[in-house]
């Protein structure tokens, strides 16, 4: 072999040499990117020339790499979404393992549970007392997916303050996928809000027909009797009739605070707040009961203390009259004969302060915050005798948070009782129409009877 073969031969070697260094280089790149892809890291792109086996698996590895990798970024994308999601929920969503163990909650279940981040993989039977929510488990896990599992339950009350208040969660139960099932997803929603209120318009239905059938039926005795015999018996048929008058008002009367109460819930009652001077107003008021309580051998005052004529409120005409009618009609009812009415007035920064305290049977002092609430009587048999239909304070309270204003009570059994309304003042002057509406809000406030009216 001649000095060129030899040459040949190095040169031939030399490049043999170059192409297994980077080929070498090119699988380690490969081998290096698929690692970083095992522990989902970002991979390098490998650079090689796109021809032999190894340049075309470098190819494929780089187009893969960018397709796995644009995949787990969509992944990750779709979870944290999917974990926003289930965070803002307002019921709680926890999954479980076949084995009984936390698999995630999202906040509300944190919340409705009293869970923490350490709750993850415990035992939901260890983090969750309550029998009823173990069943729901349970029932869930037998199942075979698509079917879900429906049940509500009755859980204690988390506030301590309110424990016998009990709360009531509906809960849907899913199984996860697979057979036998991965695991059960539980969603709890509270309707603890839903059923009070379902109670409440049951307990409405039940009073309203009370009340109306017990006037209804005097009237319908009555009426009988007269049929029968009495309508031409002198000694009885007018006094008779005289009951079925008063029977009918009664009802008239409940009927027309019937109405009252559903357009003031309903939001549908139209109100006009403007500038109106408050003393003519309540001396209007005063004045119309004045007789009633003359009957009853009452005192009636009215005192405008710091008001003046030009004191002004910023109301409804009309609303604020039925406020005043209602509380002055209220003192008479429930003040016996030879005792006091009196109404009083101040100014309190921008607020005006009407006073109407009695003289009468008061209030017990567990009852004073129910007497607000619709068809609540402390004595109904009292309460009915004297024409009252247990609407009355239910209307005020609405008409009052229609106004933005705020009522405070005090009473004490046997020495009386004091209403106080605030209302938003107004300017005074002629161009005090430029006022600002009444804040809405419920502002009642109701004060221990801790001084005498
Ligand atoms: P009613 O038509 O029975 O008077 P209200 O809603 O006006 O209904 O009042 C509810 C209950 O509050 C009354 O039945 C009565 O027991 C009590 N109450 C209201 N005002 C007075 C008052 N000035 N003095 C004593 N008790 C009162």
């Amino acid at each position: 072999m001649g000095s060129a073969g030899l040459v040949g031969i190095t040169v031939l070697a030399s490049i043999l040499v170059i192409i297994v260094i980077r080929q070498g280089r090119v699988v380690s790149g490969v081998t290096r990117g698929l690692d970083a892809l095992a522990q989902n890291q970002k991979p390098r792109m490998v650079r090689a020339f796109p021809w032999g086996p190894v340049g075309r698996m470098a190819q494929s590895y780089n187009t893969a790499a960018i397709e796995i990798r644009a995949q787990a970024s969509r992944r990750e994308r779709d979870h944290g979404q999917l974990l926003v999601v289930l965070g803002a929920m307002a019921e709680a969503v926890v999954a479980v393992d076949p084995r009984r163990r936390l698999l995630f909650a999202n906040e509300s279940a944190h919340e409705l549970f009293g869970l923490g981040p350490s709750s993850i993989g415990r035992l939901v039977p260890e983090l969750i007392r309550g029998s009823q929510v173990q069943e729901a488990v349970e029932a869930t896990l037998r199942l075979e997916s698509p079917a879900t599992h429906h049940a509500e339950l009755v859980m204690p009350g988390r506030d301590p303050q309110a424990r016998s208040l009990p709360r009531h969660l509906a809960v849907r139960g899913s199984p996860l996928p697979g057979n036998p099932a991965q695991g059960a997803v539980l969603v709890f929603h509270d309707v603890t809000e839903l059923r009070r209120l379902e109670r409440m318009r049951q307990d409405f239905v039940a009073n309203a027909s009370h009340e109306l059938k017990t006037p209804l039926a005097s009237i319908k005795a009555y009426t009988e009797t007269l049929l029968d015999w009495a309508i031409e018996d002198p000694t009885v048929n007018i006094r008779f009739l005289e009951r079925i008058d008063e029977q009918a008002n009664r009802l008239d009367q409940l009927i027309h605070d019937l109405l009252s109460l559903a357009r003031l819930e309903s939001g549908q009652e139209f109100f006009e707040h403007g500038p109106i001077q408050i003393v003519p107003l309540l001396e209007s008021c005063a004045l119309r009961h004045r007789d009633r309580a003359g009957a009853k051998n009452l005192v009636m005052s009215f005192e405008p203390g710091n008001l003046g004529l030009e004191t002004v409120v910023v109301a409804d005409e009309e609303a604020v009259r039925q406020i005043f009618d209602n509380l002055i009609d209220n003192a008479i009812k429930y003040t016996p004969e030879g005792g006091r009415v009196d109404v009083k007035g101040v100014v309190d920064g921008d607020r005006v302060c009407v006073e109407v305290a009695d003289t009468g049977i008061g209030i017990p002092r567990d009852e004073l915050p129910r007497v607000f609430e619709r068809f609540y009587r402390v004595d109904k048999a009292r309460s009915r005798e004297l024409g009252g239909t247990g609407l009355g304070l239910s209307i005020v309270k609405h008409l009052i948070q229609s106004i933005g204003g705020q009522i405070d009570l005090v009473s004490r059994v046997g020495a009386g009782t004091r209403f106080t309304v605030h209302l938003p003042r107004g300017r005074d002057d002629a161009q005090s129409d430029q006022h600002e509406g009444p804040a809405r809000g419920l502002s009642l406030r109701q004060v221990e009877p801790a001084v005498d009216p």
